[in-house]
């Protein structure tokens, strides 16, 4: 086994954030319907050993933001050779003209953040030519623009019923899961609920409603290494957890 040159020890992070995890499901209000959170292991900056610590403690989920990353863990030698279920959530902003270097990938398992209808329209078009044998439709999120920031990509809360439904009506190589957001960083929960996450849930339910779909049936991803019990707490099906599982990450130039 290769060791992570580091003083991490990633597999008791990934057993203690699945603890809890578990933990803030038992106190989960019963009326609220979702399914059991996912845990995808935010690798971003972090190095290839401690991906295949991370994968033989069991997780198989793992988020990545920056595309040239993506492409070069998804296609590393040892990743290929001791990973050979990786399931690879793309997290991060995507261009059109970054597509085809992302589809391409082994074990892509996902994009979460489709935020408008020519990316949307991009990742069906170039799905159905990398998509090989198995011609499984490629699983997307909308990712919404919940904090209004500018700086954050998404779609906004109005637009992401219209977003929805284009996908579903004319885009076949496209899963569409579900909804996701990143939020505004520093909530202070001693205020009350965060607005995010009670905003995602209202378009979520919206979505749900409009499309006559269980609301147990549609995905929603929210919550990070600093809110992701209080994200399941108020539904969330996906948490990205990054630090609190690889340890802190220095700041990275995009
Ligand atoms: C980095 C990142 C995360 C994980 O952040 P942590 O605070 O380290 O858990 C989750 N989601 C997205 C979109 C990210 O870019």
């Amino acid at each position: 086994m290769i060791r992570a040159m580091s003083d991490v020890n990633v597999k008791a992070g990934i057993e203690s954030i699945l603890k809890r995890i578990d933990e803030a499901l038992a106190r989960r209000p019963p009326h609220i319907k979702a399914p059991k959170p996912q845990l995808v292991a935010v690798s971003k900056t972090k190095p290839v050993e401690m991906i295949i610590e991370a994968y033989e403690a069991g997780q198989r989920h793992f988020g990545e933001n920056y595309v040239q990353e993506l492409v070069e863990k998804a296609q590393h030698p040892e990743i290929l050779k001791h990973c050979q279920d990786i399931k690879w959530h793309f997290i991060g902003h995507l261009q059109n003209n970054k597509i085809n270097k992302v589809l391409k990938l082994p074990n892509l398992y996902m994009i979460q953040t489709v935020d408008n209808e020519r990316l949307a329209n991009g990742l069906n078009t170039a799905w159905e030519k990398f998509q090989g044998d198995n011609k499984q439709p490629l699983s997307v999120l909308i990712q919404i623009n919940t904090s209004g920031e500018e700086a954050k990509n998404g779609v906004p809360p109005s637009e992401a019923p219209a977003l929805y439904k284009h996908i579903k009506e004319n885009l076949k190589h496209l899963q569409l899961e579900g909804v996701m957001t990143i939020g505004a960083f520093g909530f202070d929960y001693s205020t009350g609920p965060n607005p995010d996450f009670v905003s995602l849930i209202n378009v979520h339910k919206q979505i749900c409603e409009e499309n006559n779909l269980d609301l147990e049936s549609v995905q929603v991803s929210m919550g990070m290494s600093d809110d992701f019990e209080h994200a399941i707490e108020a539904g969330s099906t996906i948490v990205r957890v990054g630090s609190a599982i690889f340890g802190f990450r220095a700041k990275k130039n995009a």
